[in-house]
């Protein structure tokens, strides 16, 4: 039996088939534009070319549907039918306070993920219809729902309270929730294997560095604090989102550009962050070869990214007393050496040591601090598919 692993994004829907004792992904398949004109999957099994299907989607419900056949009708197929998948993992962006860990899908469930989508009102609806149309064609298979803020509801009240006032915590329970919940979880439990040590007596900060970054702090196997707020657009700089900016600067430019609320966030979500800064691109290495041609703004992006993560790996280390170990990962943590390098350069009064050697290596977990290192210093690649198939087996048995 398989485990079928559902990632709906407001415009996408993920799959990966996974054979959960070998941990093998079987087939893997990624549908894109829904709701909009040429919509387009892409998909490829295992051993198989990689395909691109142009093909309607309105909904994401057909996007479930052309995900089952593509599974099970040849040749793209690698099951016979949908009987073959033992359970299901749904990756669901907002859990809001009521889910602090994974959930069995049941009618009960779907309710409280519907009470979120004032959270996440572009992410979570996507999931429902994914969920629902899924359990229409699968009613027999058990379904798990994993949060990407479940794992940060650990934090305690000093840290996801915004100084506001109170009773818009309590009226509408605006807060800071943090995202990327299962990568964190992951990777800093595997930063306790590796080092061979107790996860529940660790300080961890995991610093997830990809397109949109968020960095964590782990102490004693929980979530102390992160830097994803409300939404994920605090905190670091990211390839698009500002990150932490001054709510006095918004009006100041609503009123100089004559913008509104909407078009505001939207420069805030998408036309900031690396990219608004360099003017170049909001990939790093496109960025990196910008600045090493001597373009002036793309080596301030650069610089102003590496700031800002080394001052909340800082802020973390005062947050737990100390940090054991800092982890690496996403697609800029686990491949940019010379930006790991430069991090913890500016942090080696707190006693880290690099190990030049391992440092360079890619595509594997690695410690990458030398034996004197005070903090181990690791990159681990995040996973977060296999950190949702393992949940949803843990929770089906
Ligand atoms: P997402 O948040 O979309 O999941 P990823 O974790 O895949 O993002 O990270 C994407 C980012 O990783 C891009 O900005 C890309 O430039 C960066 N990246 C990938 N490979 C490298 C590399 N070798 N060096 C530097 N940055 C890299």
């Amino acid at each position: 039996m398989y485990t079928l692993v559902i990632n709906c994004g407001s415009s996408s829907l993920k799959f990966q088939l996974i054979n959960p004792e070998s941990e093998e992904v079987m087939a893997i398949g990624l549908c894109e534009r829904i709701g909009i004109e040429e919509s387009k999957v892409t998909y490829q099994k295992k051993g198989g070319e990689k395909s691109v299907l142009l093909a309607p989607m309105p909904t994401h419900k057909e996007a479930v549907i052309i995900m089952q056949k593509l599974l099970t009708d040849e040749p793209s197929g690698i099951i016979k039918s949908l009987k073959e998948v033992g359970a299901v993992g749904h990756r669901v962006a907002h859990g809001g306070e009521i889910f602090t860990s994974s959930a069995l899908i049941t009618e009960e469930t779907l309710k409280a993920i519907e009470e979120c989508c004032a959270l996440a009102p572009l992410h979570n609806p996507a999931s429902l219809t994914g969920i629902r149309a899924c359990m229409e064609l699968m009613p027999e298979t058990p379904m798990v729902a994993v949060f990407d803020t479940a794992f940060h509801q650990t934090m305690p009240e000093s840290s996801y309270l915004y100084g506001l006032p109170y009773e818009y915590y309590e009226k509408y329970k605006v807060r800071k929730y943090g995202f990327h919940g299962t990568s964190h979880s992951y990777v800093s439990k595997r930063a306790a294997e590796y080092l061979n040590r107790d996860y529940e007596a660790m300080k961890i900060v995991v610093c997830h560095l990809g397109n949109g970054s968020s960095i964590s702090a782990v102490k004693n196997g929980a979530s102390v604090d992160t830097s994803m707020g409300f939404t994920p657009l605090e905190g670091l700089l990211m390839g698009t989102r500002s990150g932490d900016v001054d709510p006095g600067a918004m009006q100041f430019l609503m009123n100089k550009e004559n913008l509104t609320i909407d078009e505001m966030l939207d420069v805030l979500n998408r036309k900031s962050g690396v990219l608004g800064i360099s003017g170049v691109s909001s990939d790093f290495r496109d960025i990196m070869k910008a600045a090493a041609e001597g373009n002036h703004r793309a080596q301030a992006a650069l610089d102003t990214f590496t700031y800002r993560v080394v001052k909340y790996i800082g802020a973390y280390a005062a947050a737990m007393g100390g940090i054991d170990a800092i982890v690496f990962t996403a697609g800029v943590g686990e491949n940019d050496g010379e930006m790991r390098k430069k991090i913890c350069h500016q942090l080696a009064f707190l006693g880290i040591d690099v190990n030049d050697e391992a440092n360079a290596k890619r595509g594997s977990e690695q410690l990458i601090s030398t034996a004197d290192s005070k903090v181990a210093v690791l990159v681990i690649p995040t996973n977060e598919e296999l950190a949702i198939a393992r949940e949803t087996i843990a929770l089906v048995g």
